[in-house]
C-alpha cells in the first residue's frame, strides 16, 4: 500500500513542504509540495533527496556501553541505569549538555529542563553558539531581539537585498529564489562576501568584495557615506532612535579613504553600495556566518543593525536586519532556552528568570548564574551528556576538543550515528529522527511546523524527549518530567513561552506553511513582521551603535602568509553526517577541495587536483587544490563538511569575548603540495 505523506525537508532552515511517498512503512521516494507557501513546487539538491540517510547502514539500533575500553551492545535498562547513577555523582558545575538545532522543540525542552532542574546548572548550550550566538550579542542592545524581523515570503518585495557574509544561493536556495523574484521586479542586490561566490556572481549588483575580517570598516565606511551625504532617513532616526549624535560624531572622526583601505574596496563600489541601500523603499539585509563567525561578529552585527536603521530601513514587511539560521530547529532550539544565559522564552539569567521558573515548575533553587559557553563547556566539565550534535566535526581546534572528551568523567552520546564524537562515549544511545517521531520545529523565520511520525524508527531507537524522561525518573525527578508525549511536553511549553501560547497542535495540523511567532492566542494569526511601531528595547526605541573596527585575532605573516576561511556547499549539510550518508548528494561532491587564487597556486606550485596540506598553528588537514578566481590573492577556501579533511581541525578557537563565539572565518595558513 502507497501513500503520500507530508512533511517539511530536514535540510535547511527554510522549511520547505514536501511528499515522501511511503510503501508499507518505508519511504521509497519524495516530491515537493507544490501548495507550500515557502517552497511553491520547488526544492534545492538537498531536499530532492532528503530521506536515504535514514536508511544508511550504520544507523545506531542498540544503546551501547564502553567495557573495557569496547563499545558493546546493551539493553535500554542498563544503558539509562548507569547513567542515572554516573550522573547523581556529579556536581552542580561538574555537568554540561549539549543539543541540537535538529531536536524538537519538545526535545530542546527537556533537555534544558533536565539541566536546571535536576543537575542544577545552567550549562546548557546548543550548536546556535556556534553559528548565531554573535547575534543575540550584537541585535539585543540595538533593536532588543535577535530573532528574522520578518518573513522570508516577504523578501520578493524589497527593492534593495543587502547579504552580508552569506552565500544564500548555496546555503538557502529557496531564498535566494525569492530574491531572485525581487530582482526580476527590480531589486538591486548588493553582496558583501571576500569570495566571488555563485551568490555574488549571479545574484549579485554590487560585490563588495572585502579583505576577510573587515566587516565593521565596511559598514562604517556605508554608514559614514550615507550621513556624509544626507542620505539617511531623517522623519526615522528621529522617532525611533537614539544615540544619532555619538554615532555621526564618531563616523565624522574616521577617513573613508582610510576605511576604503583597510577593507580593501574601491570608494566609488562604497558609495554605489550605500546609495543604493539608503534610497531603497524597501530595504533588507540577511546575514550569515561570514559575519557572525568572528572575533568582531557581535560588534559586525550591531553596526549592520544600525546601518539598517539610519536607512529607516525596519518595521515593514521585506525590511529589517535578518539573521539566517541554518539548522531546521536553530531557531526554536534557543527559544526553549538550551543556551547558558537563557531560559525559555529568552528570560535572562541573572534577570529574576530563575525565580519565575521555580514558580512554573513548582522547583526550587534553580540556578541564577550564567552557565559556560559551549567551547568552555567542553574543556572544563567532567559530566556530559551531548545531543545530535557532532563538537568533533563542528568545534575549533578539533584536536583539543577531542582530548577533552576524552578525559570526561562520564560521557553520553545520543545520535542517530556513531559520529566522531559518539566514539569517544561511555555511553551511547540510538534515537528516532525528522520523520521517526513527532514535534515542532521553529524555522528561518519564526515559522513553526509540526513534524509527523510518519515511520517506525530502526531497532530500539528512541525519541530524544523519552531518554530525558527516563533517567530524569532514574534520578528522583519522575513528577516534574511526568510526560508521556511530545504533546503533553507542548502543553506545558505553551504555558511557560508566551510567544507559542496561541499554538497547537490543531492549528498546526491545519496551517499550511505554519504559523510564526509570536502568537499570543488561539485565534492570532501568528506575526509575520517586528518592530512596526516599537524596537523590543526597554524605552521601545532602536539604539544605534558606536563601533569600531578591530583586526581579526590571527593575522598572515612570514610563516604563515594567506588567510583561510571556511564554508559549506550546495549539495552538503553542516558536518556531513546526514548528506555524506546520502549517495546523491555525495557522489557530487565527495571529498573536499580547497580554493586557491591562480597566482598564490602558482607561487606555490601547486597544479589544480593536487592533494595539498593546509597547516595553521593547530595543526594540518589534506585537501585536493581547486584553482579559482572565487577566492582573491591571499585567501583560501575550505569547506567543513568532510571529516577526512576536517577543516575545523585548524580554526582558531579564539572567542568574542562578547559572546563566546570562536572565530572559524578567518585564521592564518601555509600551504604545502603534500608529499
Ligand atoms: Fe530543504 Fe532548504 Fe533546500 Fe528547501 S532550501 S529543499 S528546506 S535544504
Amino acid at each position: 500500500m502507497v501513500s503520500y505523506e507530508k512533511t517539511i525537508c530536514p535540510y535547511c532552515s527554510c522549511g520547505c513542504g514536501i511528499y515522501l511517498v511511503i510503501e508499507d512503512g518505508k519511504i521509497i521516494g519524495q516530491e515537493p509540495q507544490s501548495d507550500h507557501p515557502v517552497n511553491e513546487g520547488g526544492n534545492c539538491p538537498k531536499g530532492r533527496n532528503a530521506y536515504q540517510f535514514l536508511y544508511s547502514e550504520d544507523r545506531l539500533k542498540t544503546p551501547l556501553i564502553r567495557k573495557n575500553g569496547t563499545l558493546v551492545e546493551s539493553t535500554w535498562d542498563e544503558a539509562l541505569d548507569l547513567i542515572a547513577s554516573k550522573l547523581k555523582e556529579a556536581g552542580k558545575n561538574e555537568f554540561g549538555l549539549l543539543a541540537s538545532g535538529k531536536n524538537t522543540n519538545e526535545d530542546a525542552y527537556v533537555l534544558q529542563k533536565f539541566t536546571r532542574v535536576v543537575m542544577g546548572t545552567n550549562n546548557v548550550e546548543y550548536c546556535g553558539r556556534l553559528c548565531h550566538s554573535s547575534t543575540a550579542a550584537g541585535l539585543g542592545p540595538v533593536v532588543g531581539s535577535g530573532v528574522m524581523p520578518i518573513s522570508q515570503l516577504d523578501l520578493e518585495s524589497a527593492d534593495c537585498v543587502f547579504l552580508a557574509g552569506i552565500n544564500l544561493k548555496e546555503t538557502f536556495p529557496l531564498m535566494a529564489r525569492r530574491v531572485m523574484r525581487a530582482k526580476e521586479n527590480g531589486a538591486k542586490v548588493i553582496v558583501v562576501d571576500p569570495r566571488r561566490t555563485v551568490t555574488a556572481r549571479e545574484l549579485g549588483d554590487i560585490h563588495l568584495q572585502l579583505k576577510i575580517g573587515t566587516d565593521v570598516a565596511v559598514i562604517n565606511a556605508l554608514m559614514k557615506i550615507i550621513l556624509d551625504e544626507g542620505l539617511e532617513n531623517k522623519e526615522f532616526i528621529e522617532s525611533r532612535t537614539t544615540g544619532i549624535d555619538e554615532l555621526r560624531k564618531y563616523l565624522s572622526s574616521l577617513s573613508l579613504e582610510e576605511l576604503a583601505e583597510t577593507c580593501e574596496i574601491p570608494i566609488g563600489t562604497l558609495q554605489e553600495a550605500a546609495r543604493c541601500f539608503a534610497k531603497a523603499k524597501t530595504g533588507s539585509v540577511l546575514y550569515n556566518q561570514g559575519v557572525n563567525q568572528h572575533t568582531t561578529g557581535s560588534d559586525a552585527i550591531r553596526a549592520l543593525a544600525s546601518l539598517a536603521l539610519i536607512a529607516g530601513q525596519y518595521g515593514r514587511p521585506g525590511t529589517g536586519l535578518s539573521p539566517t539560521r541554518g539548522q531546521i530547529n536553530g531557531e526554536g532550539t534557543g527559544d526553549m532556552g538550551c543556551l547558558n544565559v537563557f531560559y525559555p522564552g529568552f528570560q535572562k539569567v541573572g534577570t529574576g528568570a530563575h525565580e519565575k521558573f521555580e514558580k512554573l515548575w513548582d522547583v526550587e533553587n534553580l540556578p541564577a548564574e550564567p552557565g559556560l559557553p559551549y567551547t568552555k563547556m567542553i574543556q572544563q566539565t567532567k559530566y556530559m551528556w551531548i545531543v545530535g550534535t557532532n563538537p568533533m566535526m563542528a568545534a575549533p581546534d578539533v584536536d583539543n576538543v577531542r582530548e577533552a572528551l576524552k578525559a570526561k568523567e562520564f560521557l553520553v552520546v545520543q545520535d542517530i550515528y556513531l559520529t566522531e564524537t559518539a566514539e569517544l562515549a561511555h555511553v551511547v544511545l540510538p534515537v528516532a529522527t525528522w520523520v521517526e517521531r513527532e514535534g515542532i520545529h521553529a524555522y528561518v523565520d519564526r515559522r513553526v511546523q509540526k513534524i509527523e511520525k510518519l515511520i517506525e524508527a530502526p531497532g530500539s531507537a528512541k525519541p530524544d524527549w523519552w531518554v530525558v524522561v527516563e533517567v530524569a525518573e532514574r534520578m528522583g525527578y519522575k513528577e516534574k518530567f511526568d510526560f508521556s508525549s511530545p504533546r503533553e511536553i507542548f502543553e506545558e511549553i505553551r504555558q511557560v513561552v508566551p510567544p507559542y501560547k496561541g499554538i497547537t497542535y490543531e492549528r498546526l495540523k491545519e496551517a499550511l506553511g505554519g504559523i510564526q511567532w509570536p502568537c499570543p492566542t488561539e485565534d492570532h494569526p501568528g506575526t509575520s513582521t517586528f518592530f512596526t511601531e516599537k524596537f523590543n528595547t526597554p524605552d521601545g526605541l532602536g539604539h544605534l551603535q558606536v563601533v569600531e573596527y578591530r583586526p581579526p585575532a590571527e593575522l598572515t605573516d612570514s610563516e604563515y602568509p594567506y588567510f583561510l576561511t571556511t564554508g559549506r556547499t550546495i549539495f552538503h549539510y553542516h558536518t556531513g553526517t546526514m548528506s555524506r550518508r546520502t549517495p546523491k548528494l555525495d557522489s557530487e561532491v565527495s571529498y573536499a577541495q580547497c580554493q586557491i587564487n591562480p597566482k598564490d597556486a602558482s607561487s606555490e606550485n601547486i597544479r589544480n587536483g593536487q592533494k595539498v596540506t593546509l597547516r595553521t598553528r593547530r595543526g594540518s588537514v589534506e585537501a585536493e587544490a581547486l584553482i579559482s578566481e572565487q577566492v582573491p590573492e591571499g585567501l583560501v577556501f575550505l569547506p567543513f563538511h568532510f571529516s577526512e579533511s576536517c577543516a575545523n581541525k585548524i580554526t582558531n578557537p579564539v572567542l568574542d569575548p562578547t559572546c563566546g563565539m570562536p572565530e572559524y572565518k578567518v585564521c592564518a595558513v601555509k600551504l604545502e603540495v603534500s608529499k
